[in-house]
């Protein structure tokens, strides 16, 4: 059917998983693209440059913007995160499937744009093992830690604007529920679906 590649937004409170998930469903799923965010927070402990971010300072993220080159961006606790535009539109235009993990005001600045985007929202299994899995990565100051748990409960409601919510309660599970939500939005009928039935028609009356 269509020759476009899916565009698929996971977004969810922090700690939720996301980032666990994601890097899974890409050591699963060998075809699928990551898009690599631009940020000016720093670069944590296990994190490297153009792997996990493209860490950059807030002057050179203020360029992008300028220059139009974010798909999306949002100031996300006290950083700036955001989408290279560039790298999504080449890789959905070329067929193949892109991954962003961004979180919600970016989502929502996506679907705005790209309504025909897979917004997939993950939620933890409750809010006290939320907090169990933010201290457990070890990756935030208290501070940091108490503005993440707190926007979690802000940001529950925008579950709303997504097509999919998982649970991640097991990691495995909520992989293969992501991979097969992907599965089906490959085998929507859109208006592609005319292309289909013309081939069809055309071999029919050979
Ligand atoms: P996010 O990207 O949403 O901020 P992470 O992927 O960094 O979240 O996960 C936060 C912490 O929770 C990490 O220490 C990760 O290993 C752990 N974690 C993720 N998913 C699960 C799960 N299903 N069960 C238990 N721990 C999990
Ligand atoms: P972290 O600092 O834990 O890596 O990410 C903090 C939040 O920023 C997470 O919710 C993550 O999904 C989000 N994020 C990461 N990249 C982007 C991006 O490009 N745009 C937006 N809007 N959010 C992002």
């Amino acid at each position: 059917m269509t020759n476009k590649g899916l565009l698929i937004v996971v977004s969810g409170p922090s700690g939720t998983g996301k980032g666990t998930i994601c890097k899974q469903l890409l050591n699963a799923v060998s075809d699928l693209k990551l898009s690599v965010s631009a940020t000016t927070r720093a670069p944590r402990a296990d994190e490297s440059q153009g792997v996990n971010y493209s860490f950059i300072d807030k002057q050179q993220f203020e360029t992008m913007i300028n220059e139009h080159e974010l798909l999306e961006y949002a100031k996300v606790y006290d950083n700036f995160y955001g989408t290279p535009k560039k790298y999504v539109v080449d890789e959905i235009n070329k067929g193949n499937d892109v991954l962003l993990e961004i979180d919600i005001q970016g989502a929502l600045q996506v679907k705005e744009k790209y309504p025909e985007g897979v917004f997939v929202f993950i939620l933890p299994p409750s809010m006290k093992e939320l907090k169990k899995r933010i201290v457990s990565r070890g990756s935030e100051t208290e501070d940091s830690l108490n503005k993440r748990y707190k926007s979690a409960t802000e940001e529950i409601s925008f579950v709303r604007e997504y097509n999919y919510l998982i649970i991640n309660d097991e990691v495995d599970m909520a992989v293969e529920k992501l991979k097969a939500i992907i599965s089906a939005e490959k085998c929507k009928i859109t208006e592609d679906v005319e292309e289909v039935i013309t081939k069809f028609k055309e071999e029919m009356k050979c």
